[in-house]
């Protein structure tokens, strides 16, 4: 069942989506060599609080922390902990939070220092092809337009799209109908609907798409090749002719851009 979100439902859905995008500009204030993950996690978790809102991912299936941390090759839902950041590595932080009954969900990996050329070159290619991803993202489309546009973006230029792992619709569950890869076949799967809400999320590997599931934790995933791995989300509404962002980077610019 694909919930379709009232104007007013959307409005409800940005003020959470923008909660999320301050929680992460926030961590993006405090990354740096020597910084632990925990720490990162301890700041956003009562930045959350602070507003009134709800961490998402704390409790859910047992998640022990309010943000996902995941290092290098580590793809998503790596458990915040005692690693220490150091100069060159990619850090991905996903971040869910509720207020006023309905949710955000955004992702954003952010540079350690200084980061190798290529590094870059995936985590801008990951974040492009997150936009590519929302321009298909309109009424009359299909989900597989979606996938199927981050899917060759990135093949095109050498990457492994991530299959096990998908983006998904949102609302007042933070996971709803429909799923929404970031592979597959144009024309095929739901059709958009203006006032779908749904989460993108390209998880897009430097070498091969495999990814292995850590059995110790429970939870990280990572490359199977252990190559680096990067990670863009928004959480955006379907309108005829142009997708409305929900969830925004525009603090984590302004906050990088000051570094
Ligand atoms: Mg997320
Ligand atoms: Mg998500």
């Amino acid at each position: 069942m694909i919930y379709l979100k009232t104007d007013e439902e959307i409005e409800l859905m940005r003020v959470a989506n923008h909660l999320v995008g301050a929680t992460l500009a926030e961590v993006a204030k405090h990354i740096a060599p020597g910084v632990t993950t925990y720490q990162l996690d301890k700041i956003a978790d009562e930045f959350i609080h602070d507003q009134g809102a709800i961490p998402l991912f704390k409790g859910y299936n047992g998640f022990p922390n309010a943000l996902c941390i995941s290092v290098n090759e580590n793809v998503v839902h790596g458990i915040p902990g005692a690693y220490q950041l150091k100069e060159g590595d990619i850090v991905s932080v996903d971040c869910g939070a509720k207020i006023n009954g309905y949710c955000g969900d955004s992702a954003y990996t952010f540079e350690v220092g200084e980061v190798d050329p290529a590094v870059k070159k995936l985590l801008q290619t990951t974040k492009e092809s997150l936009y590519v991803g929302i321009s298909h993202a309109v009424e009359g489309k299909r989900i597989g337009d979606i996938g199927n546009a981050i899917q060759h973006y990135c093949e095109d230029r050498g990457y492994g799209v991530v299959r096990e792992l998908v983006g998904h619709g949102i609302g007042k569950e933070m996971h709803e109908a429909p799923e929404v890869p970031n592979y597959g076949k144009k024309g095929y799967g739901a059709l958009l609907k203006s006032g779908m809400c749904i989460a993108i999320e390209p998880m897009i590997n430097m070498g091969k798409k495999n990814v292995r599931f850590d059995k110790k934790d429970g939870w990280t995933v990572s490359t199977a090749d252990r190559k680096p791995s990067a990670h863009f989300e928004h959480t955006v509404a379907i309108r005829p002719g142009k997708a409305d962002i929900l969830s925004t980077f525009e603090l984590i610019d302004q906050v990088l851009q000051n570094k």
